[in-house]
């Protein structure tokens, strides 16, 4: 077979070469460790959680490095494409702190190793499609979707390995005039690669998650380019990741399976292999045994769950950083204020079989996150969320800065913060009862007679004075307690709760109730504080007149 003729028949319009596109994307000058690598999604529309540990895991292993992370448009599969797909992912990244050097950007690209979305690329693809034709290691197969159909019904028949490889690889050997006889009936064709390998052979292979592999030869000659001339997922990987000169290919472990095809492929394209970081899956638990994350059943895999729940981004970047990384956390106890940044990551550490994720945990985190926050930036977060989510909150907020930020001043600043909030969707339940439109009426506890709980209420109104500090007030609180026969020693109480009607404790509750129409909230005395005498008072009042 005269291959080179066969190369001239497929690609007559073909007229670049390999070094020609190797001196136009020359070896980047990035100092000696510096890891080059890439986001190279498919703009599905659908921006998970996945995405972000994949995207968090390159961020830091490029910049820890000080390498290039680009973000590349894998969108040959224009099937799958949704219109602003690509917009939404970069915004979304950058929402999450992952900040690319160059790729695919709002306005087309920007960088010397482009174009970064695939379907420009078909030029660049057919160059090096023709090159491995010319060389014998490519060819065209004009198989119909029935044929491949058959070809699968046999091999299963037979309990066979399916595929198309071996005596199934139908047009491995065609002689030329054969070819060009379809061609001229403008029949549609695949190019496959040319496999040489056997399964019988095995080898060794170094992830830099998974640890040493056992690989066994891949002897199926894959499509490289589909019948449209657009390249498969795995040709347009060693090409673009060659070109754009990668030195670290992160992704999900799914493409495990492919691996051994794709190390083939760098060779038989005469490309050093990169190294390669392939991440285990997101699980969670069901009940006593894990799964994976599902975009179906689990509403927290999309991103956008967590802006809606409102989680600041920060508490989710730390959330991965902690699964990613264990020993993240400690680091993070050790250094409370330092930037995420000072963390040293390493994708070593990443667990190979996936890692586990937990909700409750997140919580934690980002309780954290928000208790070290200061009340300003609270506040404009909180805001900022509410504006897109709960607008007439936002109003509120927006409608009194300063009585807002005192609010979330509240156990702020000193060793051990206060965790009132973990979401911001927690905040208008926590602190809602400052404006009097979210006010609810009390529900005190049926235990006391309403007698009772008007006369604390009287009682207190009668000594209350603003200019109390917390002793006095707390002082009068006490002395209320003892007027009315209800104890303020709790360890009595406790010994024996029938020697008493009430306690100091069901006290506060009474006069916390009235003011903020809840049995929980941040500390009363600063409440009243914030509230002021005139609105204190009004509302102590009208909680006596609905008792009446
Ligand atoms: N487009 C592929 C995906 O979304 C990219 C995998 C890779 O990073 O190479 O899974």
């Amino acid at each position: 077979m005269d291959y080179q003729a066969l190369a001239e028949l497929l690609f007559p319009n073909v007229t670049m070469t390999p070094d020609e596109l190797e001196e136009k994307f020359p070896p980047r000058n990035t100092p000696e460790g510096a890891v080059i690598t890439r986001m190279a999604p498919s703009p599905t529309g659908f921006v998970h959680l996945g995405n972000l540990v994949q995207g968090l895991t390159s961020e830091r292993m490029a910049h820890q490095s000080g390498g290039v992370l680009f973000l590349r448009v894998e969108d040959t599969d224009a099937k799958r494409e949704v219109p602003g797909a690509v917009e939404v992912l970069i915004d979304t990244l950058k929402h999450y702190g992952i900040q690319f050097d160059e790729g695919a950007t709002h306005d087309g690209d920007a960088g010397n190793y482009g174009p970064y979305r695939q379907r420009q690329r078909a030029d660049i693809y057919h160059v090096y499609a023709k090159k491995l034709v010319s060389e014998g290691q490519a060819y065209p197969c004009f198989c119909t979707e029935e044929q491949l159909a058959a070809m699968r019904e046999t091999q299963e028949a037979n309990k066979e390995n399916t595929g198309y490889y071996g005596k199934y690889a139908m047009w491995r050997d065609r002689e030329l005039d054969e070819i060009r006889a379809e061609l001229d009936a403008a029949h549609p064709w695949v190019l496959r690669f040319r496999s040489t390998g056997s399964i019988a052979n095995q080898f060794k292979f170094d992830d830099l998650v998974k640890g040493k592999l056992t690989i066994t030869e891949n002897d199926v000659d894959h499509v490289l380019l589909k019948s449209d001339g657009i390249p498969t997922y795995h040709f347009a990987h060693a090409v673009d990741d060659h070109l754009m000169r990668t030195t670290h290919v992160v992704r999900g472990d799914e493409w495990l399976p492919t691996l051994p095809f794709h190390i083939q492929l760098f060779k038989a394209l005469g490309f050093k292999l990169p190294k390669y970081v392939h991440i285990g899956p997101l699980m969670k638990m069901d009940g006593t045994s894990k799964r994976k994350l599902s975009k179906r059943k689990d509403p927290e895999l999309a991103l956008t769950f967590y802006k809606a729940e409102g989680f600041p981004v920060k508490a989710v970047y730390e959330y991965i950083m902690t699964i990613l990384n264990s020993n993240f956390e400690d680091w993070r106890r050790a250094n409370p204020d330092a930037p995420a940044e000072d963390f040293k990551f390493s994708p070593k550490k990443l667990n190979p079989a996936g890692s586990l994720f937990d909700y409750a945990k997140l919580t934690d985190v980002s309780k954290n996150v928000i208790s070290r926050m200061d009340a300003e930036t609270v506040y404009s977060l909180l805001l900022e969320w509410a504006q897109e989510f709960d607008p007439d909150f936002a109003e509120k907020l927006a409608s009194d800065k300063a009585l807002a930020v005192s609010v979330l001043s509240i156990g702020r600043g000193g060793k051990k913060p206060r965790k009132d909030l973990a979401v911001w969707k927690d905040a208008k339940d926590y602190m809602g009862f400052f404006y009097d439109e979210y006010l609810t009426a009390p529900t005190f506890d049926e235990k006391f007679d309403k007698a009772t709980i008007i006369d604390v209420l009287e009682r207190f109104l009668a000594k209350f004075d603003i200019s109390d500090d917390s002793a006095v007030w707390f002082d009068k609180v006490k002395a209320l307690t003892n007027e009315i026969g209800f104890t303020t020693d709790m360890k009595a109480y406790k010994a024996d709760p029938t020697a008493f009607p009430g306690t100091v404790a069901d006290v506060s509750t009474f006069i916390r109730q009235a003011v903020t129409g809840k049995t929980n909230s941040p500390d009363l005395f600063t409440v009243m504080q914030i509230l002021g005498y005139d609105r204190t008072v009004a509302r102590i009042r009208a909680t006596i007149n609905n008792l009446k």
